[in-house]
């Protein structure tokens, strides 16, 4: 479902992120992407996600090349990857509540139906007696769930997070990751980047490793 061919990615600034990549995940499958610092890995997912574009290569989702896309069909595919990034980026002046219907009210969906998926989507990261409160009276490991539910409160056929579990104290990222597990089981596509070696080892799943490019 997810495949990358020949993908590399040169910067601006010459610096290349990611040298003729190949990949391949099943539908369902959850993977962590590993390796150093300046691996590639953020950049890697930021290809799938469209949030940026490869220099060579290209990414297939369902064997469709996702740069053929039209430009009003980009917003549509974004929507339907979520992602979640290790700063949460919580809105402070928003309720939890909020924070997480904020994916669904730009996407103009009724109120009502809103109120489910939300609910829905706290319940699964166990946060539903917090839907009140504000981001600043949460812990960080409750604000990374909040993270998580704001990700798949559309119902995603992709999941991608980018160090999930890089602020959190041991116990709280092993609760973390027993909640992909849980989206994992409800058929989602699921890819980790992480460097955290012995949790990523203790969950059992399939582990690709990048190789830091050097600079030439
Ligand atoms: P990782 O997530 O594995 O730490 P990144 O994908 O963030 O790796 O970065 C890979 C390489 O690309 C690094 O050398 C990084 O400095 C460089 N890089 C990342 N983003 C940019 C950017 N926007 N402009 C220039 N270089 C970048
Ligand atoms: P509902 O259909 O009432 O929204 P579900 O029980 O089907 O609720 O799902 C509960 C929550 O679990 C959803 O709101 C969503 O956050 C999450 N979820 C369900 N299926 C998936 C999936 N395939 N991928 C990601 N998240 C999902």
């Amino acid at each position: 479902m997810i495949e990358l061919q020949d993908v590399s990615k040169k910067y601006p600034t010459g610096q290349i992120a990611l040298y003729n990549v190949n990949l391949k995940l099943q539908k369902g499958e959850m993977a962590f992407l590993t390796g150093h610092s300046g691996a590639g890995k953020s950049t890697l997912l930021k290809l799938i996600a469209l949030l940026d574009r490869p220099t060579q290569g290209k990414v297939l989702i369902d064997d469709f090349d996702i740069s053929q896309l039209k430009r009003n069909q980009v917003a549509n595919y974004r929507r339907s990857i979520g992602v979640i990034f290790q700063d949460h980026h919580l809105l402070s002046d928003r309720t939890i509540f909020d924070n997480v219907a904020l994916p669904l009210m730009i996407s103009g969906m009724r109120l009502p139906d809103i109120e489910r998926r939300v609910h829905a989507a706290l319940d699964k990261v166990n946060l539903m007696s917090k839907q009140n409160d504000y981001p600043m009276m949460l812990s960080a490991g409750e604000k990374q769930r909040v993270g998580i539910a704001r990700a798949v409160v559309n119902k995603p056929s992709i999941i991608l997070a980018d160090e999930p579990t890089g602020n959190l104290d041991p116990g709280l990222a092993s609760d973390i990751m027993q909640t992909f597990l849980q989206f994992n089981d409800l058929g989602a596509t699921i890819l980790i980047a992480s460097h955290d070696q012995p949790l990523i080892e203790r969950m059992g799943k399939r582990i690709i490793s990048l190789q830091k490019v050097k600079s030439r």
